[in-house]
């Protein structure tokens, strides 16, 4: 038999896929070792057939008892690089951890040592003391070597097994991830809203999207679809966007599901992943709890897939290999004929159309759990603040609200969005934001060339000084950071305990737990932070949270910018209030009247949907079309350069040809320049929503004419954050 081998090597850009023989049977799968040049090295078998078409050679062993990949993983890595250009190698190795694929890391095995008779006691010399000890100790259950060796000398326990009084055994040590998070076992009565919403997923098989406001339950929802499943014999993936950040989780699911429950992501050790990607394997755990590499998880028979937050940014991978969990989760779903779950309060436009157009079934919870009322919002407008004369960046219905709050002895989280490279421009008096007059996206700051650009179509445009609108002069925006905001505060509250969370201060692998335990203890009356402290905890003390520059992603030079401005303001607003303490919200802003903020403050999902509906649909923004954008590199700016022109050549060759199904395409410099030594270039393509992956294919085989030792090219769906 013949067998199809892809080596398990990195240094191209192509998968090398090469004819082996064996005359033993390989399943499709299986990790092998073969020769390849003069080295023996791993590959994984991916086909096989009857002869090749040319002179093979042979298979030298196969590693594993069991296929390291299943036929599931093996469809989904094909299915990924036929439909979305990535690499099988790639894929495959997201299904197996690195440190299994090199054999760096193996079990952890103990030697327990065990008596073998207990009359054997008798045989030992009187005067070996040291011996009998340790005889009587094993006589009563045995005991690790280590430990022996630690209470007597080594030697007299090697005797002793030499004797054959004594035996060794290797016992497999599982090493547990975050051991110390144990689970309280709780059980709630679930609300007729929880009920009704697990009656309908349990029905059918299917995709679902629970539209549910923050606090509502979901994760009850969750668990409890979980249980019926594993009733079943089926297992079931659990996806939330930052598993290290929220413990909770962890200690709800061990809680539950004891050691059903296997945890992946990119916080374990080595020693920990391998051992908790084994017992998913071996079938020992049969619910994964992680995030969105989580899905690639071996496990056979699920019954459902579950992603939280699922408009949560980090389901998108950014870097090499460039996938999308949902749609990972879709193809596993339909594989299994399984559920798969979407959770959110503020469902991303695409998800939620679909679920609008009938593709998921919509659950929708319109209340938190036990009457809790979502907390109050109130807009407060700087750019009054600054003609008040209040230059600081806490507006004095912050400060007020601040004081309040501490005296009540309750505590308060102040949010401040830091993330993105771009440098923007903004009107400090009148809240004026620059915009693509053809993409409705914030137009960034180039300092080199002075000028205004638009990261999509690459328009440019003078840079202002004043503002167009009012006249104002001083447009510069300098960025404050959490650091900044903690000073400043501690100079009007010396006497108060402020916790800072940001990622330079989550650095160790626990500090972030650390952080929010100590805020959960009430150790700090102020919790500062970016992003991070979006997630987390339910703080049962906090009443207040301000939000300190909601306009911040509003800059993004991102076309989801205003979704991700609305998500992030409904999330932060959901840590107030949460438990029987009402909660409330301040939003500081330059922008007082943008319709995000309009609907954010009275959690108007739906008109905040169709507006932005509408403003996609009229740019010919997804999920109304997609959008393709193809990065080109080199280290030779003449070969990038002619690269980028060839390639822009064909795709408006192809434009010419489906002019109704490629809407436009542009070609111009990336965002970045260069960087790392390389040169950069990018054509950016929009594509008509229903003909997607049929000009896809095409679009994927031309740029790949394009290529070659000097150039790359990198290629996106729907790209998010250009650089
Ligand atoms: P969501 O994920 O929808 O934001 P959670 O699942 O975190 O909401 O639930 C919010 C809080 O409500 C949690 O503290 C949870 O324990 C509690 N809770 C959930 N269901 C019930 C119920 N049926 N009765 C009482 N409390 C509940
Ligand atoms: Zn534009």
């Amino acid at each position: 038999m013949v067998y199809e081998v892809i080596i398990d090597i990195s240094s191209s850009q192509t998968d090398k896929i090469y004819d082996y023989s064996a005359d033993f049977e390989i399943p499709c799968g299986s990790r092998v070792l073969v020769p390849f040049g003069k080295r023996k090295i791993q590959g994984f078998v991916i086909g096989k057939k009857e002869e090749s078409s040319y002179q093979t050679k042979n298979v030298i062993k196969i590693m594993d008892d069991k296929p390291l990949i299943s036929m599931e993983m093996l469809s989904l890595a094909k299915f990924l690089s036929k439909e979305r250009n990535l690499r099988l190698i790639d894929i495959l190795r997201l299904c197996i951890p690195s440190k299994i694929r090199g054999g760096k890391i193996g079990e952890l095995k103990k030697a327990f040592i065990t008596l073998k008779d207990e009359k054997l006691i008798e045989k030992i010399p009187k005067r070996a003391t040291a011996q009998r000890a340790i005889a009587e100790l094993l006589k009563e259950k045995g005991e690790y070597e280590s430990v022996l060796n630690k209470m007597f000398s080594p030697q007299s326990v090697k005797s002793l097994i030499e004797k054959g009084i004594a035996e060794r055994e290797y016992i497999r040590q599982l090493r547990t991830p975050y051991k110390n998070i144990e689970g309280k076992k709780t059980s709630l009565t679930l609300n007729t809203a929880q009920k009704n919403a697990i009656e309908k997923i349990m029905e059918s098989e299917g995709e679902y999207l629970i539209h549910g406001v923050t606090g509502s339950g979901k994760t009850e929802i969750y668990m409890r679809v979980i249980e019926e499943d594993l009733k079943r014999g089926r297992t079931a993936i659990m996806l939330v966007p930052e598993i290290s950040l929220t413990p909770q989780m962890l200690s709800l699911f061990r809680a539950r599901f004891g050691d059903m429950v296997g945890l992946l992501h990119s916080g374990l050790s080595d020693g920990e992943r391998f051992d908790e990607w084994q017992r998913l394997f071996y079938g020992e755990a049969k619910v994964v709890l992680g995030a969105r590499s989580a899905i690639f998880a071996p496990l056979t028979n699920l019954g459902v897939i579950i992603i939280d937050e699922e408009h949560d940014t980090s389901y998108i991978s950014e870097s090499n290999p460039r996938y999308f969990t949902h749609e990972i989760a879709r193809f596993r779903r339909q594989y299994n004929n399984a559920r798969l779950i979407f959770g959110s309060a503020t469902p991303s436009l695409e998800t939620y159309k679909r679920a609008k157009e009938g593709e998921y079934k919509l659950i929708t919870l319109k209340d938190r759990v036990n009457q809790r009322s979502l907390p109050e919002m109130q807009i407060v407008d700087m750019r009054k603040e600054i003609r008040q004369g209040n230059m600081s960046i806490f507006s004095n219905a912050l400060l007020k609200e601040l004081n309040e709050t501490i005296s009540q002895g309750n505590q308060a989280m102040l949010f401040i969005n830091r993330r993105g490279f771009a440098s923007f421009i903004r009107c400090r008096k009148c809240g004026y934001i620059p915009k693509c007059t053809d993409c409705e996206v914030s137009l960034t700051f180039h300092k080199d060339d002075n000028r205004l650009k638009c990261h999509y179509c690459g328009k440019q445009f003078y840079n202002i000084d004043e503002c167009p609108k009012c006249g104002f002069k001083h447009l510069k925006e300098g960025r404050i950071g959490t650091q900044k905001v903690v000073e400043e505060l501690q100079k009007l509250f010396p006497d108060i305990q402020i916790a800072r969370m940001d990622n330079d201060t989550v650095k160790g692998k626990n500090s972030h737990m650390d952080i929010l335990r100590s805020f959960a203890q009430g150790k700090a009356q102020v919790l500062v932070g970016t992003q991070m402290i979006v997630k987390g905890h339910d703080f049962k003390d906090v009443t207040l949270v301000g939000i300190l520059d909601a306009d911040l992603s509003l800059y993004f030079p991102d076309y989801r910018s205003n979704e991700k401005t609305f998500q992030l303001i409904t999330q932060v607003a959901g840590r107030a209030g949460r438990e029987k303490k009402q909660g409330r919200v301040i939003m500081q802003t330059y922008n007082p009247h943008h319709y995000v903020f309009r609907f954010a403050k009275i959690y108007d999902y739906y008109g905040f949907y169709d507006k932005e509906s509408n403003v996609r649909e009229l740019t010919n923004f997804p999920p109304y079309s997609v959008i393709i954008r193809i990065l080109i590199t080199s280290e030779d700016k003449q070969k990038a350069l002619t690269a980028t022109r060839q390639g822009y050549d064909k795709i408006r060759h192809l434009k010419s040809q489906n002019n109704d199904i490629i809407i436009r395409a542009q070609a111009m410099k990336a965002p970045i320049k260069r960087m790392m030594n390389k040169y950069r270039f990018q054509i950016v393509v929009w594509i008509d929503l229903q003909k997607e992956n049929e000009v896809l294919s095409k679009i994927y085989s031309e740029i790949r004419k394009i290529e070659n030792r000097n150039v790359s090219c990198f290629i996106e769906i729907n790209p998010t954050q250009m650089m």
